[in-house]
């Protein structure tokens, strides 16, 4: 379970979710992720995820296994991971579509002569049509793009050596989905290149807008959620992948209408996920502070009122991950006359409630950069309340997260 935390302050808050979970007889393992652009706008740095998870760790005496993900980090942003991370998300995104060698792509091609024809999977009732072409368009995709995980891979292996770190590798932002065939045939380009993924995050049929429900089509996502699922089963046993090889789900908070989707399949198999969560904590840190009322109060609708007058530069970096429709975003004047209640209703996840307002909610979402400039007048409160805040956070992981994931 990745949970990410923006600030750093709500480690314990995370775990204690977590262990609730557990106790009903899950084993989960919190992974703390944080990427290189996160770090960056809150001028934090990789080994404060590190203290963080540690110092939750030992608070609350978790025996679990418990992982600091360097999330999203390529060659060029990797080194200041290195030393504290302990789990790696290999982004090759940029490099999927990039030109590879003739001779690579005719190499790969005559590595998968047993795949030709018609491709059976166990577990998938239609056989899939290969042909040299489909190959062949599918090296073109993806034959640069794990060419490059293996060259961070064997960067990290020489820096902190076999084994002692889990290896993700994500292709999820990007526009266009991975087809299970495709995923099929990435995996094989991994295994042959000595990657050792753990696990996997392509792109997913539909809509993974930050921080709000899933938008597409539920019983697409289903057939494609189920097929990944087979393909990796098979590819783990056709190409000696790690056996623990699970999907890895990117914005993955406050999916819900995928999540019974989700914990039925891996029920179904017996199999392992990975969901990365992290906007969702900095939005119950507001939530959290709106309930506490007074200058905590204020300083909620100070962010909103803020990331609304720079809505433009706040949501710029994020455009392709969020849908606001500007008509339904309150105005300052109105938030201004909110009660704390009226304020949580608007930004808190209950679909179907009446007051919950999703433009407002990803505007917030992207307005962590009022809260960061903001320093200690922020974080001071977040210390304030901390019982308050961590509450919220505690009750967001737990009851809407995990109890929808894993069927509790
Ligand atoms: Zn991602």
């Amino acid at each position: 379970m990745g949970i990410g935390d923006r600030f750093s302050h709500q480690g314990v808050a995370q775990l204690r979710a977590i262990v609730k979970a557990n106790k009903t007889g899950l084993d989960i393992s919190p992974v703390w992720n944080k990427s290189n652009r996160e770090h960056i706008y809150v001028h934090s740095h990789p080994a404060d995820v590190r203290k963080e998870a540690d110092a939750a760790v030992a608070v609350l005496g978790f025996t679990g296994k418990y992982f600091v993900d360097a999330d999203h980090i390529n060659l060029g942003t990797v080194a200041p991971f290195v030393e504290t991370a302990d789990f790696f998300t290999l982004d090759v995104a940029s490099f999927i579509g990039k030109e590879s060698p003739e001779a690579d792509v005719k190499a790969f091609v005559a590595s998968c002569g047993k795949y030709l024809g018609k491709l059976a999977i166990p577990g998938i009732d239609h056989p899939i049509a290969v042909t040299e072409d489909l190959l062949i368009v599918i090296a073109g995709k993806f034959l640069a793009a794990t060419k490059q995980a293996s060259e961070i891979y064997s960067f990290l292996k020489e820096k902190k050596g076999t084994g002692n770190f889990i290896t993700e590798v994500s292709m999820d932002e990007v526009e266009t989905p991975q087809t299970p065939v495709d995923l099929f045939f990435i995996l094989k380009m991994l295994a042959d290149k000595g990657v050792p993924a753990q696990t996997i995050a392509p792109k997913f049929t539909g809509r993974f807008n930050k921080g709000v429900d899933y938008t597409g089509n539920v019983d697409q996502f289903a057939k494609e959620f189920e097929e990944d699922v087979l393909v990796i089963d098979y590819a783990v046993k056709e190409f000696g992948l790690p056996v623990e090889l699970k999907l890895s789900v990117h914005s993955g908070s406050d999916k819900f209408s995928i999540y019974p989707v989700m914990a039925e399949i891996i029920k179904k198999y017996d199999k392992g996920l990975h969901v990365k969560t992290a906007g969702t904590t900095w939005l119950e840190e507001v939530i959290g502070l709106a309930l506490a009322g007074g200058e905590a109060l204020d300083a909620a609708k100070f962010i909103y009122t803020n990331a609304l007058g720079r809505k433009d530069e706040l949501c710029a970096p994020y455009a392709d991950v969020i849908d606001i429709d500007d008509s339904k975003l309150p105005s300052a004047e109105e938030v201004a006359s909110w009660t704390s209640e009226k304020f949580a209703n608007a930004l808190r996840h209950i679909p179907g409630h009446p007051d919950y307002n999703p433009n407002l909610r990803q505007l917030i979402h992207v307005g962590y950069k009022v809260a960061s400039e903001m320093g200690t007048a922020y974080t001071d409160l977040l210390k304030k309340h901390a019982e308050v805040v961590g509450a919220c956070v505690e009750e967001n992981i737990y009851e809407r997260h995990l109890k929808r994931l894993f069927n509790l």
